[in-house]
């Protein structure tokens, strides 16, 4: 750029994303007394996770929120740093809306109707069980995996659920789980994720699930506690653009600045990752699977009340429906309950058909499944607040990326191989919690042992 004046850092390792996995990785390696500098593309740390202060000043998560019992990396962390989580309201009856009706049950299976929710169990314990053979590190080596990623969910669930309603609920399971359609997903990823995750009940539930905890102050508190600790080796609107290596080290080009290190570590996910360009230019077989992970497709949307009403009528909140947008909800108010707050998903194809309205229209139906559930009381929220993931830069959807047919087969020994200098991370690189915060901090312990290892070499 002429005229204009390039900032030049040194680092031994530089690190691409200032979200959950970067920082992990970061401080485990700063711990070690590496050297380490993150490049960050926004004006804030912390990526898919993002606390938002209502005009009422409680803190309101817009990206991710929950964690639960399996989850030991995101919850070890998270004591390190002194960030206090609370129980998930889950008092009351959850609600089934089904065909114009509202019902009650309790439990992880939305159905009242006995019958089907045995068979909603029973098509788990079958998804669960097939799901043992996959061994987390290399789904690509089970025994079925070429014929299960030829498959998608739908197909697998067209072949052998025969109750509508078993559909029905699967359906929503997937869209709640991957923000995505199950025509959208291989099956061996539906399995994959089943066993990442522990099980199908797990990845639902509250209780003693997946959504079981929330941060006090908000999830966002987990990586800025993390920058605070490495202070200045955190650098915000630093998007990079280009990572050239060769036998002497690597150099990191962004706007208006480059970085020169020995090795260096890309924690953003594989579609962000394809953004950048590398010199000299990736094996096909990485280029190609940066093609092929796309993110799922969510709007988060949260209602906040003087009250949370819905608590007099003895109910958790949490609704399972079959008319969108808004198909799923749970209850978000802050611990002291001081303030009520509804939060709705719209996922999957509701949120590619919603996302193109005004925010009028979709406030106005966003309203009407709260009423429908609810009562008229959901009618006239404080404040209604909504994030869209789709068009963020620097995410371009969530939860997570996920994997279509064919993906995992032929590409995935390509996630998390090294090339030369560049490791990746990421919660799409996770064994365990894919797609969670637990997955983001596994990532990131892995790629810093990688990378301390390689270092050793350096010596
Ligand atoms: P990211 O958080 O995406 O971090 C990547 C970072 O890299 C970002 O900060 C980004 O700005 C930066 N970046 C991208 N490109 C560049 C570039 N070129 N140069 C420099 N920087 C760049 N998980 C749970 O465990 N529980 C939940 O309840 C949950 N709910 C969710 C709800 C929503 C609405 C969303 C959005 C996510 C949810 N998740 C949840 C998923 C969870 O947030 C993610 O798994 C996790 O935060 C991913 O962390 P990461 O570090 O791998 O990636």
């Amino acid at each position: 750029m002429i005229g204009v004046e390039r900032r030049t850092w040194k680092a031994d390792v530089i690190v691409i994303g200032g979200g959950l996995a970067g920082l992990t990785a970061a401080m485990r390696l700063q711990e070690q007394g590496v050297d380490v500098l993150v490049l960050e593309a926004r004006d804030r740390v912390g990526g898919r996770l993002f606390t938002q202060a209502s005009s009422a000043g409680i803190p309101l998560d817009v990206g991710g929120q929950w964690i639960g019992p399996g989850q030991q990396r995101i919850t070890t962390l998270a004591e390190e740093v002194e960030a206090h989580t609370f129980f998930t309201y889950n008092q009351g009856d959850n609600l089934e809306y089904r065909q114009g009706e509202n019902k009650r049950y309790s439990g992880a299976i939305a159905v009242s109707a006995p019958l089907v929710a045995a068979e909603i169990v029973e098509t788990m314990l079958v998804l669960s069980m097939m799901s043992e053979d996959i061994p987390l590190d290399a789904p690509w080596h089970a025994p079925n995996a070429r014929e299960w990623d030829s498959l998608t969910a739908h197909s697998w669930i067209a072949q052998n659920v025969s109750s509508a309603s078993v559909v029905e609920w699967i359906t929503l399971a997937i869209r709640a789980v991957f923000a995505c359609e199950p025509r959208d997903i291989s099956l061996l990823h539906l399995l994959f994720y089943i066993r990442s995750g522990g099980n199908l009940n797990e990845l639902v539930s509250v209780r003693s699930g997946a959504q079981e905890r929330r941060f006090s102050e908000g999830a966002q508190i987990v990586p800025i506690r993390l920058a605070e600790r490495l202070g200045d080796k955190v650098l915000l609107n630093c998007p990079v653009r280009q990572i050239q290596q060769d036998e002497h080290g690597v150099l990191v080009v962004g706007d208006g600045f480059t970085v020169h290190g020995k090795e260096v570590v890309v924690a953003i996910p594989p579609t962000l990752a394809g953004r950048i360009q590398y010199a000299p230019r990736l094996p096909a077989i990485r280029d190609q699977l940066m093609q092929r992970v796309p993110m799922g497709s969510v709007i988060k949307v949260q209602c906040i009340y003087d009250k949370p009403f819905w608590r007099e009528q003895n109910l958790t909140g949490q609704v399972a429906s079959d008319l969108g947008p808004i198909q799923v909800t749970f209850d978000n108010s802050p611990d002291s309950g001081e303030l009520g707050v509804l939060l709705g998903f719209i996922e999957g194809d509701n949120a590619r058909m919603w996302w193109e309205r005004s925010l009028d229209e979709r406030k106005a139906a966003v309203l009407d499944c709260f009423i429908r559930y609810f009562g008229i009381q959901a009618a006239t929220p404080l404040e209604y607040v909504e994030k869209f993931w789709g068009d963020e830069e620097y995410s371009r959807g969530c939860y997570a990326g996920y994997m279509p047919p064919g993906v995992w087969t032929v590409y995935g020994e390509a996630l998390r191989r090294p090339i030369g200098r560049i490791h990746w991370a990421g919660t799409e690189t996770a064994t365990r919690w894919f797609g969670y915060m637990d997955g983001a901090v596994e990532s990131g312990e892995r790629v810093a042992g990688e990378v301390l290892e390689k270092l050793s070499h350096h010596l």
